[in-house]
């Protein structure tokens, strides 16, 4: 099988020196089991010495092939860039700083060719901080699992190992790496995880911090949002202006009420203030649906995608296995 191993890279010169024999360890194996293995090497733009330590790494090693991304683009569009170019059946995210173990991807491998489009690494035993990195994480992953309906235990883990057909319908923006295997299921994919090693980062510094949760919630609220409402963003601003405009309503008529029956005067009270007010949020609201309505359409008219997606077609008795492009 052609396999593709995608690794995005951001200031990492001091763990590359050991990420690169552990590739060729993690190489070597798989190309005894008959496997041909490309690894995509993306530098998001690194400020230390990377660039130079991967391009002298080239000289000495075919399969490695280095992508460098103009500036800091983030680990999302680092990976996209990795999946674009990515040749292989067969594509393994993973971290450049050997918190995952390059010598996890025949485990990941087994697990795919059980009959699944995307596997998922857990890491069990995840060596970072509790507090600031272990808790957010389990609490995020709790909530992401609840909200999207793909049940997995660690979003956030980048080695996992997809589909080639998978990764071509699915389109990353902001952070959104995590959520992949969420889009993923949507399109229909197998979508299943395993429990992967993790170390602790022996070399060089995280890139992230506690500032990741507000974006990861935020997402969260997005990955959400799509998922019950991307063909039909009209049903979502329009409840939500029904409702505003219902509240108007209601305030008029208790204020109206007041007034008629002589208890309060129209300004003794915010009623009325209130009325206009839901009134025209509800409107807005309304009305940003029909924008929401009048862009969803645009992007799928544009992009030629249907809002469905086949997996197979049955003709003359026998099944035709395709993987139709789609989106929900
Ligand atoms: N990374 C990247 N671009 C960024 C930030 C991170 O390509 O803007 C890479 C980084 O080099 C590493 C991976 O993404 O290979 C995960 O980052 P990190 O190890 O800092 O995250 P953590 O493991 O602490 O969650
Ligand atoms: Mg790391």
């Amino acid at each position: 099988m052609r396999l593709s191993l995608v690794i995005p890279c951001y200031n990492e010169e001091a763990s590359l020196p050991a990420l690169l024999p552990a590739l060729d360890g993690s190489l070597a194996e798989l190309g005894r089991i008959g496997h041909v293995v490309e690894v995509l090497l993306v530098d998001d733009g690194s400020r230390d010495g990377s660039a130079k330590l991967l391009r002298e790494a080239t000289a000495e090693r075919p399969w490695l092939r280095v992508i460098r991304l103009s500036r800091n683009f983030g680990q999302t569009a680092a990976m996209a860039a990795g999946f674009a170019a990515a040749t292989g059946e067969v594509i393994f995210p993973l971290d450049a700083d050997l918190q995952n173990d390059p010598a996890d991807v025949p485990l990941l491998l087994a697990k795919l060719n059980e009959g699944y489009d995307v596997v998922s690494g857990w890491r069990k035993d995840r060596q970072d901080k509790a507090l600031t990195r272990k808790l957010p994480s389990v609490i995020a992953n709790r909530l992401i699992s609840q909200m999207s309906g793909v049940h997995l235990h660690d979003y956030g883990c980048t080695l996992k190992a997809y589909r080639r057909e998978i990764l071509q319908d699915v389109h990353l923006y902001g952070e959104m790496h995590r959520f992949i295997p969420i889009y993923a299921a949507w399109h229909g994919a197998r979508v299943t995880e395993v429990p992967v090693r993790h170390h602790p980062r022996r070399a060089g510094v995280t890139k992230y911090g506690l500032g990741r949760i507000p974006n990861v919630i935020l997402d969260l609220l997005l990955v959400r949002f799509l998922w019950s409402y991307g063909t039909k963003p009209i049903h979502a601003f329009g409840k939500f202006g029904l409702a505003s405009i219902s509240l108007s309503l209601l305030a008029f008529g208790y204020a109206a009420y007041l007034k008629l029956a002589h208890r309060a005067d129209f300004i003794q009270t915010p009623l009325p203030t209130l009325c206009v007010t839901f009134f025209l949020i509800g409107c807005l609201s309304i009305l940003m649906g029909f924008l929401a309505e009048i862009a969803m359409r645009t992007y799928h008219e544009a992009a030629g995608s249907p809002t469905y997606v086949v997996r197979e077609e049955y003709m003359g008795g026998e099944t035709q296995p395709r993987i139709a492009s789609g989106r929900r």
